[in-house]
């Protein structure tokens, strides 16, 4: 941009010089012209001391041709600079997918804001699961969403307002009114306008977006600002995503003591902190153990043994889901390699797991490494992985599936799956989840899923695992059920490696008996709930 500046000054220059040039040889002509006119026009012959009068008088009508085309020139090699600066300006302030303002752009309209007394609200917003629309419409029509949320934005806001795009599906606002209730219908008539369904790229598409607030009046400095909204955001997605929140401080407490939280599983994953726990898998009716589940557990310095219900949900919004767990799973197949041939190791893989291309890759080759036969390997997966990409979810189950692992659907009954999307997957095993088991004596209606469940099993041909079996009751009640396998604390706990080689020494097949050796994580759950 200074370059263009300086060049249009140089012309601006040259400009000014010329067109000086030009004036003075015209009232030179005027000059001259005064001498050499008249006489010509009455017909009487110059001196010859005048002809050099005459030639200069010819040479000054040149100069001004010449200097009035110069001028001419310039000028408009001045006008396209300057309009070739006034769109390098625009462009460096706009987001060129939407038009909209860009981050520069909205960060000088706060800048402004904050020095000025009027006060004002500021608002971010966020699409939720906007990587679904690309990967499963294209970024073309990511691009129109994108636009589509701009024409919302734009057409909520006050006249004096900024609105921008900020990154990837980020967009701010700075509103000039510090009207809460005002600002409030802003978000409102933006969710609103995006909760329509459209027609993008022949698809049906339909966008929520979470809004945070944040009040300039609490913030003294634009980091303050944006810290408040993000603090605000996160709690509009906590809250179910498709609404908005204003900033406050509890809020920002927790969010500090979440960061702290990742910031500790990132180093405990560095430091080997994360170790699996195992958790017998029995033959419902024989009550023999058949494998072990792994579990992976946190012995932090600080924190304690914590259980995984702690640790998992952080660790897949941050991405460390996938060490964690491919950490997690070397240990427990080089623990599991020791145990008698008959007994599987399960393991669970979160969906988030399933967005690396290269998840099969990273497993079969610990199985290689380790040597642990792929065949006494289970993959336990959740409804949730339907949700990502389709085809890479199932491109790598089968490149599991190809070499004898198998694979179970864990947590059944608790997501969004529809039967027909189990039914197209390869599946060795489904796993009811326990919040269904734990009621079953209590609740006819969930009895009668959980039978409904078994039956369909049973048609199937798919083995039905029952989670969470706490007492002789439910396992009664699951045998009448037609259940094969279970898990849970009427069988034992889960148990620390060393622990499983201890009971494995003793050569029971006796699962209570790991009971024994259960440790008391950091847990939150009663003793009256310990095995009877
Ligand atoms: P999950 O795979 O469904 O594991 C069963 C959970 O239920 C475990 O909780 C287990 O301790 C608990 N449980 C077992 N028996 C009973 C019972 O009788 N009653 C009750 N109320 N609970 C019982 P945990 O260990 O906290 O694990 C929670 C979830 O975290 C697991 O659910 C699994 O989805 C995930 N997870 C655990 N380890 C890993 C891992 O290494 N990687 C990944 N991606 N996910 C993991
Ligand atoms: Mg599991
Ligand atoms: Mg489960």
């Amino acid at each position: 941009m200074p370059k263009t500046k300086s060049k249009a000054v140089r012309l601006a220059g040259s400009h000014v010089i010329t067109t000086c040039a030009t004036v003075a040889a015209i009232l030179l002509f005027v000059v001259l012209g005064s001498e050499v006119v008249p006489a010509a026009l009455r017909g009487a012959r110059l001196p010859d001391s005048a002809s050099t009068l005459k030639v200069a008088f010819l040479l000054n009508i040149a100069i001004i041709l010449f200097g009035w085309r110069r001028s001419k020139d310039l000028r408009e090699a001045l006008e396209d600079y300057e309009a070739a600066e006034r769109l390098a300006q625009r462009n460096a302030n706009t987001d060129p997918t939407t038009g909209l303002a860009n981050r520069r752009e909205l960060m000088r309209s706060l800048e402004d804001a904050l020095a000025a007394p009027a006060g004002g609200i500021f608002l971010v917003l966020d699409l939720d699961h906007f990587k679904r629309v690309n990967d499963l419409h294209g970024h073309l029509a990511g691009d129109k969403v994108l636009l589509r949320v701009a024409e919302a934005s734009k057409a909520a806001v006050p006249s004096d307002a900024c609105c921008a795009r900020t990154g990837g599906d980020e967009f701010a606002m700075l509103l000039p009114s510090s009207n809460e209730e005002a600002a409030e219908a802003v978000a409102r008539q933006i969710l609103e306008e995006l909760s329509a369904p459209v027609l993008i790229e022949g698809a049906q598409i339909q966008v929520t977006a979470s809004i945070g607030f944040s009040r300039l009046a609490d913030c003294k400095n634009e980091e303050v600002v944006l810290r408040h909204s993000d603090v605000a955001l996160y709690a509009a997605k906590r809250a179910g995503r498709n609404g908005f929140a204003w900033f406050d401080e509890e809020l920002e407490r927790e969010l500090t003591d979440r960061l702290k939280l990742e910031e500790d599983i990132r180093n405990g994953i560095k430091a080997g902190e994360f170790v699996p726990f195992f958790q017998p898998l029995v033959d419902l009716n024989s009550r023999e153990i058949i494998g072990f589940e792994a579990l992976a557990r946190w012995r932090s310095p600080d924190r304690g043994l914590v259980e995984a219900e702690a640790f998992i949900e952080t660790a897949e919004r941050n991405g460390l889901i996938g060490p964690l767990t491919l950490n997690v799973l070397e240990q427990a197949l080089k623990e599991a390699r020791a145990w008698p041939p008959h007994l599987k190791l399960a393991v669970n893989v979160s969906p988030v797991q399933f967005r690396d291309a290269m998840l099969a890759e990273h497993i079969l080759k610990l199985l290689a490494t380790t040597g642990f036969p792929a065949s006494r390997l289970e993959i336990e997966i959740t409804e949730g992985s339907l949700l990502e990409d389709r085809d890479q979810v199932l491109t790598i189950i089968r490149s599991l599936k190809n070499v004898g692992v198998s694979i179970s659907l864990d947590d059944f009954g608790t997501g969004y799956a529809s039967l027909a999307q189990v039914n197209r997957l390869p599946l060795d095993r489904i796993k009811i989840d326990k919040s269904f088991i734990t009621t079953i004596v209590k609740s006819e209606q969930t009895a009668a899923i959980v039978s409904t469940i078994a039956g369909l099993g049973h048609n199937l041909d798919v083995p039905i695992t029952a989670e969470g079996v706490e007492s002789e009751q439910i396992r009664n009640a699951l045998a009448d059920f037609g259940c094969a396998e279970a898990q849970g604390w009427l069988f034992g706990r889960p148990i620390s490696a060393e622990a499983v080689r201890n009971f494995l020494a003793m050569g029971s097949n006796d699962a209570a008996k790991t009971a024994d050796n259960s440790p008391t994580p950091n847990s939150r759950r009663s003793s009256t709930s310990r095995r009877p």
